[in-house]
């Protein structure tokens, strides 16, 4: 069960990791993991050092994105409290997805997701980081109030789709984050609009502009938006972030911009 929100201040930072950043969603499936990668890729290729922390413990995504798989070796062979954490794409990922077997569901209590977190946050060989960007569970459930409590988060992006639906759970997690004295960073509009590759025409398929308008009402910074794009889907199965793969392209500009204002 959530405990009563702690003071700001009294959460001890990570060593060598300057700011910590939750990336969240109202509710599932609106593209958080996806936009998690990118933006820490994105982060990376504006001259950041990164690192990335799949709290998404129901649903760890991380280890396919980032492509990498396998147990976390000790630092120490002779102390297996802290763990090297993996590599992709010169980002340093940890997950709870390297701990588990991939089809093992996941049916933790409260206490345990805060331990599983807290020894991926902690006992983790994190390095010099300017970033470390934590994919949170969607929800604005207990769990995820406990996580924002026990993570000293330098401030959250809300990832929501255009959808009213989709807006009234952002709106939530909005108010989670100030119930825990998170600042807001911003809003990205993910899904925010198609362009046919046939015909070149743009059909708003979740409609458009709704993250903007609910930012603006908010009064919280508009980050920017992501198309629905079949490269973004595709990178993203294939463990190769469009950032990462197609450095050039338009996507990878859209998620830079993005990062340049987080
Ligand atoms: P969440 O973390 O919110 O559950 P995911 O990041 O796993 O969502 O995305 C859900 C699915 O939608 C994935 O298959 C992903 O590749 C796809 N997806 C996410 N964003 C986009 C986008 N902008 N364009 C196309 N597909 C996307």
């Amino acid at each position: 069960r959530a405990t009563a929100p702690e003071k700001p201040g009294q959460k001890p930072g990570v060593p060598g990791v300057k700011h910590i950043i939750a990336v969240a969603s109202g509710k599932g499936g609106v593209g958080k993991s996806t936009t998690t990668a990118n933006l820490a890729l994105a982060m990376q290729a504006n001259g950041l050092k990164v690192g990335v922390l799949d709290a998404d413990i129901y649903g760890p995504s991380v280890p396919r994105l980032f492509k990498v798989s396998g147990r976390p070796e000790p630092v120490d062979p002779a102390n297996s409290r802290i763990l090297k954490p993996l590599e992709g794409y010169g980002v340093k990922v940890m997950s709870i997805g390297f701990m588990v077997e991939e089809d093992t569901p996941m049916i933790w209590r409260g206490p345990m997701v805060i331990s599983a977190l807290t020894q991926m946050l902690r006992e983790v060989a994190w390095g010099e980081l300017d970033v470390l960007v934590v994919d949170m569970p969607p929800g604005t459930g207990d769990a995820q109030l406990t996580m924002a409590q026990q993570v000293p988060l330098a401030g959250a992006v809300i990832v929501s789709t255009p959808q009213d639906l989709a807006l009234i759970d952002a709106r939530k997690g909005l108010n989670m984050f100030k119930r825990v004295d998170v600042p807001v960073l911003g809003i990205v509009e993910n899904m925010s609009y198609f362009i046919c590759p046939d015909c070149g025409g743009r059909h708003d398929i979740f409609g458009h502009g709704g993250a903007r308008a609910e930012a603006e009402k908010l009064g919280s910074p508009f980050l920017g938006e992501v198309p629905l794009d079949i490269r973004i889907r595709e990178t993203s199965d294939a463990g190769t972030p469009i950032v990462a793969s197609e450095p050039e392209g338009v996507h990878a500009k859209v998620y830079r911009e993005i990062a340049a204002k987080v």
